[in-house]
């Protein structure tokens, strides 16, 4: 059986069909061809030795920035993807309606790595960081988005409102870009990305207007907004919304993943629907670094690998509507895989409000096949702050 790639005698974790166990993968003209246990009459071009290693779906990071020189949150797409075994990611509304175009244009058919994109109610996107997008209600722009999605329904997937009080406005200001935002959504038949920040809505108000497959990102973020009553019990409503099917996105950031409301969460049962990193310029040398580390932090809070993985691959696939050919290693879906590398030893892992965890695990994406090829460089163990 001639191939291009067979990953051999890695311990394959494919949360779509419920497998986890040592496998040989046979990769051949962009597609996953072959499954099994062993593959021993397989004729590969390259092999890649993965003992030890695990094998699993290209992640898929729902939160990044990636409008490089038009943001100054714009980070190039191409070299996180072996850095961070991602092969999809998901744009959170870097662009509006008046530079979409562009951002299609110059970076998402530029760059090898998949890219996709939600369009920012704000017409002009996320391009100041020191004065929000939609300070002033003039930029709020929903039939622009609507427009937009409709021009690009292949890339612009859904809307983005960042919903804090320094970009979008106090009181009814904010209600009313809220608003729009969900028009937005309905009116094109996408989903909302809801970044929650330090809000002049309450959090359970936001979320009666929201639908499942809409979402909240940044859901582990501290502050004075937060998923968590003042007693530290997770809102009844938070709850509610995510048996309905609201999506609970990490978005790490730099501002928004703090342990103690990751552990009160998780202490009471609730978990992310996904797990993503918001990787921006200003977090990319941490304390986010990229997909492998903030899995890594969900590891150190107790969370099984097999979940983690979930969150990682098959979930936000599905947030995506792409569960058949992305997030899964099923045969003859795209050959998107993470060969991801655990090492062991004492590493310190910091959340966004510079507090400290040793963690025993650190992943890292040892190889990334983005559809069928194997992408030049990889992660490894790169710089990092080792323990004592
Ligand atoms: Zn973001």
């Amino acid at each position: 059986m001639e191939c291009d790639i067979l990953i051999r005698g890695g311990e394959v974790i494919d949360p779509s069909q419920g497998l986890r166990g040592v496998r040989d993968v046979a990769i051949r003209g962009g597609k996953i061809l072959s499954i099994e246990e062993s593959l021993p009459d397989a004729e590969p071009t390259n092999t890649v030795d993965a003992r030890g290693l695990y094998v699993v779906p290209g992640l898929i990071d729902l939160h990044v920035h990636v409008y490089r020189g038009h943001s100054p949150f714009g980070l190039e797409p191409d070299p996180l993807c072996p850095a961070g075994g991602v092969t999809t990611m998901l744009d959170a509304g870097t662009a509006g309606s008046y530079n979409f175009g562009g951002f299609r244009r110059d970076v998402i058919d530029k760059a090898e790595t998949q890219i996709l994109g939600l369009v920012n109610l704000s017409c002009m996107g996320l391009v100041a960081a020191n004065l929000g997008e939609l300070r002033d209600r003039r930029y709020a722009d929903p039939q622009g988005v609507i427009n937009t999605i409709r021009e690009h329904p292949d890339v612009a997937v859904g809307v983005k409102i960042r919903a804090g009080r320094h970009i979008i406005g106090e009181g009814e200001q904010g209600w009313e870009n809220f608003r729009e935002a969900v028009i937005a959504a309905r009116e094109s038949n996408t989903w909302l990305m809801v970044h929650i920040g330090e809000s002049p809505m309450p959090i359970p108000e936001m979320l009666d207007h929201m639908e499942p497959g809409d979402c909240i990102t940044h859901c582990f973020k501290g502050g004075g907004e937060r998923i968590l009553e003042p007693g530290g019990r997770v809102f009844p409503a938070v709850r509610e919304a995510a048996q309905r099917g609201v999506i609970f996105d990490v978005g790490h950031g730099f501002g928004s993943f703090e342990w103690d409301v990751v552990e009160a969460a998780l202490q009471q049962d609730f978990e992310p629907t996904t797990i993503s990193t918001d990787l921006h310029t200003k977090n990319l040398h941490g304390p986010v670094y990229d997909m492998p580390t903030t899995m890594s932090k969900f590891l150190l809070m107790g969370v099984p690998l097999t979940r983690v993985i979930e969150m990682s691959t098959t979930r936000p696939a599905a947030v995506l509507h792409r569960e058949n050919e992305l997030g899964t290693l099923r045969e003859g879906t795209i050959a998107d895989v993470a060969i991801l590398q655990p090492h062991t030893g004492r590493f310190v892992f910091t959340d966004s409000y510079r507090k400290e965890r040793i963690g025993e695990t650190l992943l890292t994406a040892a190889c990334t096949i983005r559809r069928g090829e194997m992408v030049p460089g990889g992660g490894g163990l790169r710089m990092r702050h080792l323990a004592d």
